[in-house]
């Protein structure tokens, strides 16, 4: 035997990487509803998460990325993007309405509209840019007191506003209630977005995304599932 002791060779033990497991999981969730696996798109939420985490998994055929904040997003996507201009980022935090014109800028999807005078900023600067950034609704899906995303009873009258703004709504987001199962969340706001004939998704995290594939999410958006838990 003359096996060079420098470059074993990878054992079948060897564990896979997180976005592997997550890709397979996704997938197998895919199959048992019947679903293309091209239909969701992984959101890897890299928040308080450094450049080189980022690329880590760029370099594993990742390509879109979430963010919370605009300027942490601001800080490390442009060098990213410089090197790999397929990289697309995705805004799933709050965003207040004077960062409108910098999250039209940087982002390629902004899943937090949540109110009419935010509307209105991004509409204005969209107009300004010359960009059509995706935009999905956030819904306070388990109407809870402390959390972003507008009240079922008023997204009607936010989605007509949106219309007439010709804004481009692909879909509805939420972040449902902590510490309860989430199905039956994932499942309302899918009866919403069907009742307003739109076809985007964006729900499920690390501890439910499977269950939000099953209920039809088109975007799933993944953190420390990905990266570990979060530095602070
Ligand atoms: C942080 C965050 C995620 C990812 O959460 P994990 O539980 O780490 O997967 C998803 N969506 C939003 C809105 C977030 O803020």
């Amino acid at each position: 035997m003359d096996t060079p002791a420098s470059s074993p060779a990878l054992s079948p033990l060897d564990p896979i990487s997180p976005l592997d497991d997550v890709r397979a999981r996704i997938a197998q969730s895919c199959r048992i509803a019947r679903r293309a696996p091209e239909g969701v798109t992984l959101v890897a939420v890299s928040k308080t998460k450094p450049a080189e985490a980022v690329l880590d998994l760029v370099a594993q055929g990742q390509r879109v990325f979430g963010e919370n904040r605009v300027q942490e997003a601001q800080a490390k996507f442009p060098a990213i993007r410089e090197a790999h201009p397929d990289v697309a980022v995705h805004l799933v935090g709050q965003l207040q309405s004077n960062k409108a014109e910098d999250a039209v800028r940087l982002f390629d999807a902004i899943h937090s509209l949540d109110r009419p005078s935010l509307l209105t900023a991004l509409a204005r600067a969209m107009d300004k840019v010359g960009r059509q950034v995706p935009l999905f609704v956030q819904v306070n899906i388990g109407a809870e007191e402390q959390k972003g995303g507008c009240a079922i009873a008023d997204l009607p009258a936010l989605l007509d506003q949106a219309r007439d703004a010709q804004l481009p709504v692909e879909g509805l987001m939420c972040v449902p209630p902590a510490g309860i199962e989430a199905a039956p969340f994932f499942a309302l706001l899918a009866k919403l977005a069907a009742d307003h004939g739109l076809a985007g998704l964006s729900m499920g995290m690390s501890d439910d995304f499977e269950t939000a594939v099953l209920l039809g999410a088109t975007h799933v958006r993944v953190g420390s599932a990905l990266f570990g838990a979060r530095n602070g």
